[in-house]
Protein backbone atom coordinates (compact mmCIF):
# COMPACT_ATOMS: atom_id res chain seq x y z
CA UNK A 1 0.00 0.00 0.00
CA UNK A 2 2.70 2.27 -0.06
CA UNK A 3 3.74 5.30 -2.26
CA UNK A 4 5.42 5.31 -5.62
CA UNK A 5 7.61 7.59 -7.29
CA UNK A 6 8.34 6.87 -10.82
CA UNK A 7 11.75 6.99 -12.05
CA UNK A 8 13.82 7.77 -15.07
CA UNK A 9 16.81 7.47 -15.89
CA UNK A 10 19.47 10.01 -17.74
CA UNK A 11 18.39 9.77 -20.97
CA UNK A 12 14.33 9.84 -19.51
CA UNK A 13 13.98 6.01 -19.73
CA UNK A 14 11.79 4.21 -17.45
CA UNK A 15 13.46 2.49 -14.33
CA UNK A 16 11.78 0.66 -11.18
CA UNK A 17 9.99 2.99 -8.98
CA UNK A 18 11.19 4.28 -5.82
CA UNK A 19 9.82 5.35 -1.82
CA UNK A 20 9.05 8.72 -1.46
CA UNK A 21 11.67 8.92 1.14
CA UNK A 22 14.78 8.40 -1.51
CA UNK A 23 13.35 10.62 -3.65
CA UNK A 24 13.31 13.20 -1.19
CA UNK A 25 16.97 12.47 -0.42
CA UNK A 26 17.58 12.43 -4.31
CA UNK A 27 16.16 15.99 -5.42
CA UNK A 28 17.45 18.15 -1.86
CA UNK A 29 20.83 16.51 -3.17
CA UNK A 30 20.46 17.69 -6.42
CA UNK A 31 20.50 14.19 -8.16
CA UNK A 32 17.22 14.37 -9.80
CA UNK A 33 15.17 16.51 -10.89
CA UNK A 34 11.12 16.45 -11.23
CA UNK A 35 9.67 15.59 -14.74
CA UNK A 36 5.83 15.77 -13.91
CA UNK A 37 3.51 15.81 -10.66
CA UNK A 38 1.06 13.51 -11.04
CA UNK A 39 1.93 10.47 -11.15
CA UNK A 40 5.01 12.29 -9.30
CA UNK A 41 8.18 11.15 -11.71
CA UNK A 42 11.92 12.28 -10.97
CA UNK A 43 14.81 11.90 -13.47
CA UNK A 44 17.69 11.07 -12.28
CA UNK A 45 20.92 13.29 -13.19
CA UNK A 46 24.04 10.56 -12.98
CA UNK A 47 24.14 6.98 -14.22
CA UNK A 48 22.84 4.36 -12.24
CA UNK A 49 22.52 1.09 -12.08
CA UNK A 50 19.88 -0.45 -14.37
CA UNK A 51 18.13 -2.74 -12.16
CA UNK A 52 15.11 -3.33 -14.05
CA UNK A 53 12.43 -6.17 -13.21
CA UNK A 54 9.35 -7.01 -15.78
CA UNK A 55 6.40 -5.20 -15.70
CA UNK A 56 3.11 -5.93 -17.37
CA UNK A 57 0.39 -3.70 -18.26
CA UNK A 58 -2.80 -4.78 -18.24
CA UNK A 59 -6.00 -2.90 -20.20
CA UNK A 60 -9.19 -3.56 -19.33
CA UNK A 61 -11.29 -1.80 -22.46
CA UNK A 62 -14.98 -0.47 -22.20
CA UNK A 63 -16.76 2.16 -23.36
CA UNK A 64 -16.82 4.69 -20.70
CA UNK A 65 -13.95 3.80 -19.04
CA UNK A 66 -11.25 1.74 -18.64
CA UNK A 67 -8.93 0.06 -16.21
CA UNK A 68 -5.42 0.19 -16.57
CA UNK A 69 -2.56 -0.91 -14.27
CA UNK A 70 0.65 -2.20 -14.20
CA UNK A 71 1.97 -5.23 -12.29
CA UNK A 72 5.07 -6.68 -10.94
CA UNK A 73 4.80 -10.57 -11.65
CA UNK A 74 4.80 -11.53 -7.99
CA UNK A 75 1.39 -9.38 -7.88
CA UNK A 76 2.76 -5.92 -6.19
CA UNK A 77 0.42 -3.14 -8.30
CA UNK A 78 3.23 -0.27 -9.25
CA UNK A 79 0.40 2.02 -11.36
CA UNK A 80 -3.60 1.41 -11.19
CA UNK A 81 -5.65 3.90 -13.27
CA UNK A 82 -9.24 4.42 -14.42
CA UNK A 83 -8.96 6.35 -17.83
CA UNK A 84 -12.87 8.01 -18.64
CA UNK A 85 -13.33 7.95 -22.27
CA UNK A 86 -14.82 10.50 -24.01
CA UNK A 87 -18.95 10.10 -25.04
CA UNK A 88 -19.32 13.32 -26.62
CA UNK A 89 -18.40 13.13 -29.68
CA UNK A 90 -21.54 11.49 -31.42
CA UNK A 91 -23.68 13.73 -30.00
CA UNK A 92 -21.24 16.97 -31.57
CA UNK A 93 -20.98 15.44 -34.28
CA UNK A 94 -24.44 15.04 -35.02
CA UNK A 95 -24.78 18.90 -34.02
CA UNK A 96 -22.35 19.46 -36.84
CA UNK A 97 -24.64 17.84 -39.14
CA UNK A 98 -28.01 19.25 -38.50
CA UNK A 99 -25.74 22.96 -38.26
CA UNK A 100 -24.22 21.72 -41.81
CA UNK A 101 -27.96 20.73 -43.20
CA UNK A 102 -30.06 23.73 -41.58
CA UNK A 103 -27.64 25.76 -43.41
CA UNK A 104 -27.57 24.32 -47.13
CA UNK A 105 -31.46 24.63 -47.10
CA UNK A 106 -30.78 28.16 -46.44
CA UNK A 107 -30.29 31.01 -49.16
CA UNK A 108 -26.55 30.55 -49.34
CA UNK A 109 -24.30 30.09 -52.15
CA UNK A 110 -24.96 26.93 -54.17
CA UNK A 111 -22.92 23.61 -52.91
CA UNK A 112 -22.62 20.61 -54.20
CA UNK A 113 -24.58 18.20 -52.38
CA UNK A 114 -21.70 15.70 -50.98
CA UNK A 115 -23.39 12.17 -49.46
CA UNK A 116 -22.14 9.88 -52.30
CA UNK A 117 -18.83 10.88 -53.58
CA UNK A 118 -16.84 9.72 -50.54
CA UNK A 119 -14.88 6.64 -49.74
CA UNK A 120 -14.23 4.89 -46.08
CA UNK A 121 -10.51 3.38 -46.20
CA UNK A 122 -10.09 0.30 -44.90
CA UNK A 123 -9.80 0.01 -41.12
CA UNK A 124 -12.19 2.98 -40.89
CA UNK A 125 -13.85 2.89 -37.64
CA UNK A 126 -16.60 5.05 -36.60
CA UNK A 127 -15.18 8.55 -34.83
CA UNK A 128 -16.65 7.77 -31.49
CA UNK A 129 -15.24 4.62 -30.98
CA UNK A 130 -12.01 5.84 -32.66
CA UNK A 131 -11.23 8.06 -29.91
CA UNK A 132 -11.78 5.43 -27.50
CA UNK A 133 -9.01 3.19 -29.02
CA UNK A 134 -6.94 5.92 -29.09
CA UNK A 135 -7.24 7.17 -26.14
CA UNK A 136 -6.96 3.42 -24.43
CA UNK A 137 -3.87 3.11 -26.56
CA UNK A 138 -2.27 6.68 -25.65
CA UNK A 139 -2.84 5.81 -21.81
CA UNK A 140 -1.03 2.51 -21.86
CA UNK A 141 1.89 4.46 -23.94
CA UNK A 142 2.08 7.13 -21.25
CA UNK A 143 2.52 4.08 -18.35
CA UNK A 144 5.76 3.18 -20.59
CA UNK A 145 6.99 6.08 -20.03
CA UNK A 146 7.48 6.35 -16.19
CA UNK A 147 7.45 2.04 -15.79
CA UNK A 148 9.77 -0.33 -18.10
CA UNK A 149 6.43 -1.87 -19.45
CA UNK A 150 7.78 -5.60 -20.89
CA UNK A 151 4.26 -6.50 -22.30
CA UNK A 152 0.44 -5.68 -22.51
CA UNK A 153 -2.51 -7.67 -21.79
CA UNK A 154 -5.67 -6.35 -23.21
CA UNK A 155 -9.25 -7.42 -22.95
CA UNK A 156 -10.83 -6.96 -25.81
CA UNK A 157 -14.10 -8.29 -25.14
CA UNK A 158 -16.39 -10.18 -23.27
CA UNK A 159 -16.03 -12.78 -25.20
CA UNK A 160 -14.05 -14.72 -27.46
CA UNK A 161 -16.59 -14.40 -30.47
CA UNK A 162 -14.65 -17.45 -32.62
CA UNK A 163 -14.56 -19.69 -29.83
CA UNK A 164 -18.54 -18.94 -28.77
CA UNK A 165 -19.01 -19.92 -32.45
CA UNK A 166 -16.51 -22.68 -32.64
CA UNK A 167 -16.41 -24.22 -29.34
CA UNK A 168 -14.23 -26.70 -30.51
CA UNK A 169 -10.50 -24.57 -30.80
CA UNK A 170 -9.75 -24.35 -27.57
CA UNK A 171 -6.35 -22.19 -26.79
CA UNK A 172 -3.64 -22.94 -24.46
CA UNK A 173 -5.71 -20.05 -22.41
CA UNK A 174 -8.45 -22.18 -21.73
CA UNK A 175 -6.37 -25.48 -20.72
CA UNK A 176 -6.46 -24.11 -17.25
CA UNK A 177 -8.43 -25.73 -15.66
CA UNK A 178 -9.66 -22.79 -13.22
CA UNK A 179 -10.89 -21.40 -16.88
CA UNK A 180 -12.34 -24.23 -18.46
CA UNK A 181 -15.72 -23.67 -19.73
CA UNK A 182 -16.27 -20.27 -19.38
CA UNK A 183 -16.42 -20.28 -23.33
CA UNK A 184 -19.78 -22.19 -23.65
CA UNK A 185 -22.41 -20.61 -25.81
CA UNK A 186 -24.87 -20.81 -23.51
CA UNK A 187 -22.84 -18.50 -21.02
CA UNK A 188 -22.34 -16.09 -23.83
CA UNK A 189 -25.95 -16.05 -24.71
CA UNK A 190 -26.42 -14.66 -20.93
CA UNK A 191 -24.54 -12.34 -21.24
CA UNK A 192 -25.84 -10.86 -24.51
CA UNK A 193 -29.71 -11.00 -23.26
CA UNK A 194 -28.18 -9.17 -20.36
CA UNK A 195 -28.70 -12.24 -17.95
CA UNK A 196 -32.38 -11.45 -17.59
CA UNK A 197 -35.46 -13.30 -19.79
CA UNK A 198 -36.27 -11.75 -22.40
CA UNK A 199 -39.52 -12.15 -21.88
CA UNK A 200 -40.96 -10.99 -18.45
CA UNK A 201 -36.89 -8.61 -17.97
CA UNK A 202 -36.56 -10.74 -14.59
CA UNK A 203 -33.49 -10.80 -13.81
CA UNK A 204 -33.17 -12.13 -10.15
CA UNK A 205 -34.63 -15.56 -11.00
CA UNK A 206 -32.54 -18.60 -12.62
CA UNK A 207 -32.35 -18.31 -16.12
CA UNK A 208 -32.15 -20.78 -19.24
CA UNK A 209 -31.68 -20.56 -22.95
CA UNK A 210 -33.88 -21.64 -25.53
CA UNK A 211 -34.10 -22.84 -29.11
CA UNK A 212 -35.62 -20.59 -31.36
CA UNK A 213 -35.49 -23.06 -33.70
CA UNK A 214 -35.63 -26.68 -31.70
CA UNK A 215 -33.02 -28.35 -32.16
CA UNK A 216 -34.96 -31.28 -33.80
CA UNK A 217 -36.39 -29.44 -36.26
CA UNK A 218 -32.47 -28.74 -37.32
CA UNK A 219 -31.94 -26.00 -35.28
CA UNK A 220 -28.44 -24.93 -34.47
CA UNK A 221 -26.39 -24.36 -31.04
CA UNK A 222 -25.36 -20.93 -32.56
CA UNK A 223 -25.88 -18.06 -30.44
CA UNK A 224 -28.21 -16.26 -33.00
CA UNK A 225 -30.69 -19.75 -32.28
CA UNK A 226 -31.07 -18.72 -29.10
CA UNK A 227 -32.69 -16.86 -26.54
CA UNK A 228 -32.34 -16.55 -22.28
CA UNK A 229 -35.68 -17.69 -20.54
CA UNK A 230 -36.60 -17.76 -17.27
CA UNK A 231 -38.22 -21.27 -15.44
CA UNK A 232 -41.31 -19.95 -15.68
CA UNK A 233 -41.87 -18.57 -19.08
CA UNK A 234 -39.54 -21.43 -20.48
CA UNK A 235 -42.34 -23.63 -19.74
CA UNK A 236 -45.49 -21.46 -19.95
CA UNK A 237 -43.23 -21.05 -24.18
CA UNK A 238 -43.42 -24.73 -24.47
CA UNK A 239 -46.78 -25.69 -23.48
CA UNK A 240 -48.40 -22.96 -25.37
CA UNK A 241 -49.34 -20.85 -22.86
CA UNK A 242 -47.51 -17.66 -24.63
CA UNK A 243 -45.79 -17.12 -27.30
CA UNK A 244 -42.74 -14.62 -28.41
CA UNK A 245 -43.18 -12.72 -30.82
CA UNK A 246 -41.68 -12.80 -34.07
CA UNK A 247 -40.70 -8.86 -33.89
CA UNK A 248 -38.98 -9.65 -30.61
CA UNK A 249 -36.78 -12.55 -32.27
CA UNK A 250 -36.16 -10.48 -34.83
CA UNK A 251 -34.84 -7.51 -32.43
CA UNK A 252 -32.26 -10.42 -30.72
CA UNK A 253 -31.19 -11.67 -33.39
CA UNK A 254 -30.32 -8.19 -35.29
CA UNK A 255 -29.02 -7.61 -31.54
CA UNK A 256 -27.05 -10.45 -32.18
CA UNK A 257 -25.13 -8.89 -34.97
CA UNK A 258 -24.76 -5.64 -34.16
CA UNK A 259 -22.88 -7.11 -31.05
CA UNK A 260 -20.42 -9.07 -32.33
CA UNK A 261 -19.53 -6.72 -35.15
CA UNK A 262 -19.31 -3.70 -33.18
CA UNK A 263 -16.74 -5.56 -30.51
CA UNK A 264 -14.62 -6.77 -33.33
CA UNK A 265 -13.53 -3.58 -35.37
CA UNK A 266 -12.70 -1.78 -32.45
CA UNK A 267 -10.58 -4.53 -30.86
CA UNK A 268 -8.47 -4.78 -34.21
CA UNK A 269 -7.58 -1.55 -34.09
CA UNK A 270 -6.73 -1.56 -30.51
CA UNK A 271 -4.51 -4.41 -30.98
CA UNK A 272 -3.08 -3.67 -33.99
CA UNK A 273 -2.19 0.39 -32.50
CA UNK A 274 -0.63 -1.29 -29.20
CA UNK A 275 1.56 -4.35 -31.76
CA UNK A 276 3.38 -1.19 -33.15
CA UNK A 277 4.48 -0.32 -29.48
CA UNK A 278 5.27 -3.41 -27.82
CA UNK A 279 6.32 -6.52 -28.96
CA UNK A 280 4.67 -9.18 -26.51
CA UNK A 281 0.57 -7.80 -26.47
CA UNK A 282 -1.53 -10.49 -25.54
CA UNK A 283 -5.36 -10.83 -26.03
CA UNK A 284 -7.55 -11.91 -23.97
CA UNK A 285 -11.78 -12.01 -22.73
CA UNK A 286 -13.61 -10.78 -19.92
CA UNK A 287 -15.12 -14.53 -19.59
CA UNK A 288 -11.52 -15.21 -18.38
CA UNK A 289 -10.84 -12.11 -16.35
CA UNK A 290 -13.73 -12.53 -14.26
CA UNK A 291 -12.41 -15.51 -13.37
CA UNK A 292 -9.20 -14.60 -12.48
CA UNK A 293 -10.44 -11.49 -10.65
CA UNK A 294 -12.54 -13.99 -8.44
CA UNK A 295 -9.45 -16.58 -8.11
CA UNK A 296 -7.36 -13.45 -6.72
CA UNK A 297 -10.00 -12.85 -4.90
CA UNK A 298 -10.68 -8.72 -6.18
CA UNK A 299 -13.86 -7.30 -6.12
CA UNK A 300 -15.40 -5.92 -9.51
CA UNK A 301 -13.92 -2.78 -10.28
CA UNK A 302 -12.26 -1.28 -13.20
CA UNK A 303 -8.71 -1.45 -11.82
CA UNK A 304 -9.31 -4.61 -10.50
CA UNK A 305 -10.25 -5.87 -13.41
CA UNK A 306 -7.40 -4.51 -15.07
CA UNK A 307 -5.19 -6.00 -12.57
CA UNK A 308 -7.26 -9.84 -13.50
CA UNK A 309 -6.05 -8.91 -16.65
CA UNK A 310 -2.51 -8.45 -16.25
CA UNK A 311 -2.05 -10.93 -13.91
CA UNK A 312 -3.99 -13.99 -15.83
CA UNK A 313 -1.09 -15.95 -16.30
CA UNK A 314 0.12 -15.76 -13.06
CA UNK A 315 -3.13 -16.31 -10.67
CA UNK A 316 -1.84 -19.63 -8.86
CA UNK A 317 1.42 -17.81 -7.40
CA UNK A 318 0.59 -14.66 -6.40
CA UNK A 319 -0.88 -12.51 -3.70
CA UNK A 320 -2.14 -9.35 -5.32
CA UNK A 321 -0.90 -5.92 -3.04
CA UNK A 322 -2.71 -2.92 -4.66
CA UNK A 323 -1.86 0.71 -4.25
CA UNK A 324 -3.56 2.69 -1.72
CA UNK A 325 -4.54 5.51 -3.93
CA UNK A 326 -5.77 5.35 -7.89
CA UNK A 327 -4.97 7.56 -10.88
CA UNK A 328 -8.50 8.81 -12.58
CA UNK A 329 -8.01 10.27 -16.39
CA UNK A 330 -9.96 11.98 -18.34
CA UNK A 331 -9.93 11.75 -22.20
CA UNK A 332 -10.87 15.85 -23.32
CA UNK A 333 -11.07 17.09 -26.99
CA UNK A 334 -8.22 19.50 -28.07
CA UNK A 335 -10.22 22.37 -28.33
CA UNK A 336 -13.50 24.59 -29.27
CA UNK A 337 -14.18 23.44 -32.39
CA UNK A 338 -16.73 26.17 -33.52
CA UNK A 339 -15.48 27.65 -36.78
CA UNK A 340 -19.34 28.79 -37.92
CA UNK A 341 -21.45 31.00 -36.22
CA UNK A 342 -24.89 29.00 -37.83
CA UNK A 343 -25.92 31.80 -39.68
CA UNK A 344 -24.66 32.08 -42.88
CA UNK A 345 -21.65 29.14 -43.46
CA UNK A 346 -18.71 31.52 -45.16
CA UNK A 347 -18.84 33.42 -42.61
CA UNK A 348 -16.38 31.94 -39.60
CA UNK A 349 -15.62 32.99 -36.61
CA UNK A 350 -12.25 31.37 -34.55
CA UNK A 351 -13.03 29.56 -32.10
CA UNK A 352 -11.88 30.53 -28.51
CA UNK A 353 -8.74 28.58 -27.14
CA UNK A 354 -6.54 31.80 -25.44
CA UNK A 355 -5.82 31.93 -22.35
CA UNK A 356 -8.19 34.17 -19.78
CA UNK A 357 -5.97 35.79 -17.23
CA UNK A 358 -3.49 32.67 -17.78
CA UNK A 359 -5.96 30.01 -17.25
CA UNK A 360 -7.48 27.83 -19.72
CA UNK A 361 -10.05 25.12 -19.18
CA UNK A 362 -9.01 22.21 -17.23
CA UNK A 363 -6.05 24.14 -16.23
CA UNK A 364 -5.27 22.31 -12.61
CA UNK A 365 -4.99 24.28 -10.24
CA UNK A 366 -4.87 25.24 -6.31
CA UNK A 367 -7.51 26.89 -4.30
CA UNK A 368 -6.40 29.00 -1.02
CA UNK A 369 -7.65 26.30 1.34
CA UNK A 370 -5.67 23.60 0.07
CA UNK A 371 -8.01 21.88 -2.56
CA UNK A 372 -6.95 20.75 -6.09
CA UNK A 373 -9.33 20.95 -8.86
CA UNK A 374 -10.13 21.61 -12.35
CA UNK A 375 -11.11 25.12 -14.26
CA UNK A 376 -14.58 23.94 -15.72
CA UNK A 377 -15.76 27.56 -16.38
CA UNK A 378 -14.19 30.85 -16.81
CA UNK A 379 -15.68 34.18 -17.21
CA UNK A 380 -14.33 37.35 -18.83
CA UNK A 381 -15.22 38.83 -15.47
CA UNK A 382 -11.89 36.69 -14.10
CA UNK A 383 -14.12 34.64 -11.66
CA UNK A 384 -14.07 30.90 -12.55
CA UNK A 385 -16.23 27.83 -11.96
CA UNK A 386 -13.54 25.33 -10.48
CA UNK A 387 -14.60 21.37 -10.19
CA UNK A 388 -12.89 18.31 -9.57
CA UNK A 389 -12.18 15.56 -12.27
CA UNK A 390 -16.14 14.79 -13.08
CA UNK A 391 -17.20 18.70 -13.21
CA UNK A 392 -18.36 18.37 -9.31
CA UNK A 393 -17.92 22.14 -8.73
CA UNK A 394 -15.55 23.21 -5.54
CA UNK A 395 -16.45 26.79 -6.21
CA UNK A 396 -18.88 28.24 -8.39
CA UNK A 397 -17.08 31.98 -7.95
CA UNK A 398 -13.62 32.09 -7.53
CA UNK A 399 -11.60 35.37 -8.61
CA UNK A 400 -8.27 34.08 -10.40
CA UNK A 401 -5.92 35.59 -8.78
CA UNK A 402 -6.51 33.74 -5.70
CA UNK A 403 -5.67 30.62 -7.87
CA UNK A 404 -2.57 28.74 -8.05
CA UNK A 405 -1.82 27.17 -11.14
CA UNK A 406 -0.11 23.56 -10.93
CA UNK A 407 -0.44 21.82 -14.43
CA UNK A 408 -1.37 23.54 -17.80
CA UNK A 409 -4.58 21.20 -19.49
CA UNK A 410 -3.71 18.67 -22.13
CA UNK A 411 -5.94 16.08 -23.51
CA UNK A 412 -5.70 13.61 -20.72
CA UNK A 413 -5.58 15.08 -17.38
CA UNK A 414 -5.49 13.08 -13.93
CA UNK A 415 -6.69 13.32 -10.34
CA UNK A 416 -5.58 10.96 -7.55
CA UNK A 417 -8.19 9.34 -5.55
CA UNK A 418 -7.76 8.26 -2.30
CA UNK A 419 -4.34 10.35 -1.32
CA UNK A 420 -4.71 13.87 -1.55
CA UNK A 421 -0.57 14.59 -0.96
CA UNK A 422 0.10 13.27 -4.44
CA UNK A 423 -2.02 15.40 -6.80
ZN1 LIG B 1 -39.63 -14.79 -17.71
ZN1 LIG C 1 -36.86 -24.16 -24.80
Amino acid sequence: MSKKVYVQNKNGKPLMPCKPVKARHLLRDGKAEVVQRTPFTIRLKWDCEENTQKVRVGLDTGSKKAGISAVRKDGEVLYQSEVQLRTDIRSKMDRRRRYRRSRRSRKTRHREPKFDNRRRKEGWLPPSLKSKAESMVKAVKKVSEILPVEGVNVEIAPFDMHKVKDPDIEGDEYQNGELKGHTSVRQYVLYRDKDQCINCKKDDVPLQTHHIQPRSEGGTDKPSNMVSLCVECHEELHSGEIELSKRSLKYWRNKEYRFASHVNSMKDHIVDELRKLFDDVKVTFGNMTKAARKKLGLEKSDVNDSIAVALQDFIDKVSVSKLGYTFIKKCLPKGRYRLHKGERSEVSISADNSDYFGFNRWDKVELPNGTVGFVKGRRKSGYFDISDIHGNSYDHSIKHSKLRLIFKADTIITEVKGNSSLQ
